[in-house]
Formats: C-alpha cells, sequence, structure tokens
C-alpha cells in the first residue's frame, strides 16, 4: 500500500541562478489553470487509503495566493492518517502570517524554508530575494501558530564560500532552535544561469572541508546527521523524504514530478503545456527486481544508518554480506558493518559516489 504523495508546484517569482528543478515564472491565470488539473491528476490516482506523508514541494508552493492556497491543502487534508507528516516548501519572502494560519488551518505539520545563506553577497550570487529578517520572522510566526516542525535548507560550496560565513549560517540555526536542516553543496549544471557564466564551484577538498565543518558545528548544537545532507534533532527527520531513501513507494503529481507505483517509476512531463492538457507522461521505466535492488543500496547508503540487512533479505531473499562479499572486502575500510546494518563511515560519506560506484558496479 502506499502511503506517501509528492505534489510538484512549479511557480517561482524570480529564478535562481543554480536551479534545475521545473519551475516557470509566476501568473495567477497559469496557476488557477495548474491546480485545476492538479485536481484532476489526484483523482486519476484513485487513492483509497490514508497517506502517512505529503509534501508539497516546487518551485515555490508558498507563491500561491490566500485562496489557492486554501483550496489545494484543503483538498489534501482529507487523505491524512492520523499520525501523518504534511509538510511544504516555503520561500521566506511570500510565506505571510495569513499564508501560516491557512497552513494550521489544514494540518500542514511542517515547513521546510529555502533560506540558502544568511550572506547577503551570497544570496545575490544565488539569486535570492529574502532577507535574514524574513526568516526570522517565518520561523518566529510558525512557531506562534504552534508549527515547530521546521527545517531550514542552506547551500554551500559557492566559489567564494569560507568558515565565517558558514559561521553566520550556524549562528542563525542556533538562534531560531529549529529541529532539522539540510546543507545541500553547490550543483553548477550547464542550462542553469551560473552554467551558461561557466561558473566554478569551491574545489572538492575545500567543499570536504566545508562539509566536515558544517557537520561538526551541527552536531555540537545536537543535530543528529541522518542522511548526507540532512541533520535533524532526534524523531524530526523527514519521514517523507525517508520514504525516498528507504526506497519505498509513493504517488507524485504535478509538472515534472516523480513517483514509483507498483513496479513502474514515472516522471511527468516538465513542459507547463502538455501538463495543462493533461498529457501528464514523459518517462515510465518499469523495475525489474534488479533495478530495486540497486536503487535500494544507492538510496539507502545515504543515510548514515545504511541498510538494515534483515530488511533487505525480506525484500531480495538474499544475504547482502553474503551477496556482496568480494565488493565488501575490497571497501571494507569505508564500511560500517554490524549483524544488523551496513553503513558508509561517516568520515568517507562524502565520497559516497565514489564508494557506490565502486560497490554497484564490480560484482
Ligand atoms: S531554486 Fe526554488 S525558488 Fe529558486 S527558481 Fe528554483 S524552484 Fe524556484
Amino acid at each position: 500500500m502506499i502511503t506517501s504523495l509528492y505534489i510538484h508546484i512549479p511557480f517561482c517569482k524570480n529564478i535562481c541562478t543554480y536551479c534545475d528543478f521545473p519551475k516557470v515564472f509566476s501568473n495567477t491565470c497559469s496557476r488557477k489553470e495548474y491546480l485545476e488539473v492538479l485536481q484532476y491528476e489526484l483523482k486519476q490516482k484513485k487513492i483509497t487509503n490514508k497517506l502517512k506523508t505529503i509534501y508539497i514541494g516546487g518551485g515555490t508552493p508558498s507563491i500561491l495566493n490566500e485562496d489557492e492556497l486554501d483550496l489545494l491543502l484543503s483538498s489534501l487534508t482529507p487523505y491524512l492518517a492520523p499520525d501523518y507528516e504534511f509538510s511544504i516548501e516555503a520561500n521566506p519572502d511570500s510565506l505571510t502570517e495569513r499564508k501560516i494560519q491557512i497552513l494550521k488551518k489544514h494540518k500542514v505539520n511542517r515547513v521546510s524554508l529555502g533560506v540558502e545563506s544568511t550572506t547577503k553577497r551570497k544570496r545575490k550570487y544565488l539569486g535570492r530575494h529574502h532577507n535574514n529578517l524574513d526568516v526570522i520572522s517565518c520561523v518566529k510566526s510558525l512557531y506562534k501558530a504552534g508549527i515547530d516542525n521546521i527545517n531550514l535548507d542552506f547551500i554551500y560550496g559557492c566559489k567564494k564560500d569560507n568558515k565565517a560565513i558558514i559561521n553566520k549560517d550556524i549562528a542563525l540555526i542556533k538562534k531560531l532552535e529549529v529541529k532539522h536542516v539540510s546543507f545541500y553543496s553547490l550543483q553548477i549544471e550547464e542550462n542553469t544561469l551560473l552554467g551558461i557564466k561557466k561558473e566554478q564551484t569551491l574545489s572538492e577538498e575545500k567543499q570536504a572541508d566545508l562539509y566536515f565543518y558544517i557537520n561538526d558545528k551541527l552536531k555540537k548544537l545536537g543535530f543528529n546527521h541522518y542522511e548526507v545532507s540532512n541533520w535533524s534533532k532526534e524523531g524530526y527527520e523527514s519521514r517523507h523524504n525517508l520514504v525516498y531513501w528507504n526506497n519505498n513507494q509513493y504517488y507524485g503529481i504535478g509538472l515534472g514530478a516523480s513517483s514509483y507505483e507498483g513496479n513502474k517509476r514515472q516522471t511527468n512531463t516538465k513542459s507547463l503545456t502538455s501538463y495543462l492538457k493533461k498529457d501528464f507522461k514523459q518517462v515510465v521505466e518499469e523495475q525489474t527486481k534488479e533495478d530495486e535492488e540497486f536503487n535500494y543500496i544507492m538510496l539507502g547508503l545515504r543515510k548514515l544508518e545504511g541498510i538494515n540487512l534483515k530488511d533487505f533479505k525480506s525484500r531480495f531473499n538474499k544475504n547482502f554480506v553474503l551477496n556482496y562479499k568480494n565488493k565488501i572486502e575490497k571497501l571494507k575500510d569505508y564500511l560500517n558493518i554490524n549483524l544488523e546494518y551496513i553503513s558508509i563511515k561517516e568520515k568517507y560519506i562524502f565520497i559516497m559516489n565514489s564508494i557506490l560506484l565502486e560497490l554497484l558496479n564490480f560484482k
């Protein structure tokens, strides 16, 4: 039974210089039409069971006006299971007090704020238009409304990044006492504004240095490092994202949204014109048992706790340690293995991709 749903709201007021997500400039007309088609797609899914996690991502979901937000959320609350996590992404410059009240009214209990940096010059480089006061004011209003499960998203690895810049981010995290933090390394894709300008990130060595600096600082604040780019206070791990990392199935609706239902992974069209014509599907991949195992390992080892060996056995009817014996032997310095779990040692998690390549390519 699928108990998770992702909903994509692709609208943005400005386009960030690093952005590679499916998004379009926001305007009232296409928003209205889009939300109608979204409702149609949701009904098409014929979801009959309750959902444990719903995640509204973007784009910028908080760009919806109050009526639009009210309409969207009211169509989703009936799906919530009793013990639910209902998350929404928001930008600090579009999440108003009134919108927060609407979130609360419709049972949203987790908000992920795109902060990216507390340093003005870095925000400008990234094309972000809010300021630190916007962030502080949003977090205070969320607390006031009784929404205390708050994530702050940050980016590190820009060419001029250094520890002093990171220290300011950490100071804000400490001040606001949020429960969850994500730090993503800047990726410069060809089709983004930074890519077109041929901008470079920090060297891998300097990025790694900052990554472990961030990890150290966050741990000192009581955060648990539970996924390569994610830290949380105890009990505040993102339940929705854990569905992905545990390779569990989920529904996905909206422009460019992915879903994993039955043995199919599907990605919706990234063309708004096609989407509005209800021509949703773009890529459908049938998953073989081998694909499933590959994804399970690749995603599972992103988690610091790693792969649960019993769960692996029950899903694939084989013993992980025996089946990957040769690779494990070759990579033993990089791995932690006990009777229950296999994981990548934290000091090597930054080079996770090379370890996975080795593990998954040479049987
Ligand atoms: S990063 Fe987020 S807010 Fe910025 S353009 Fe992309 S989707 Fe929009």
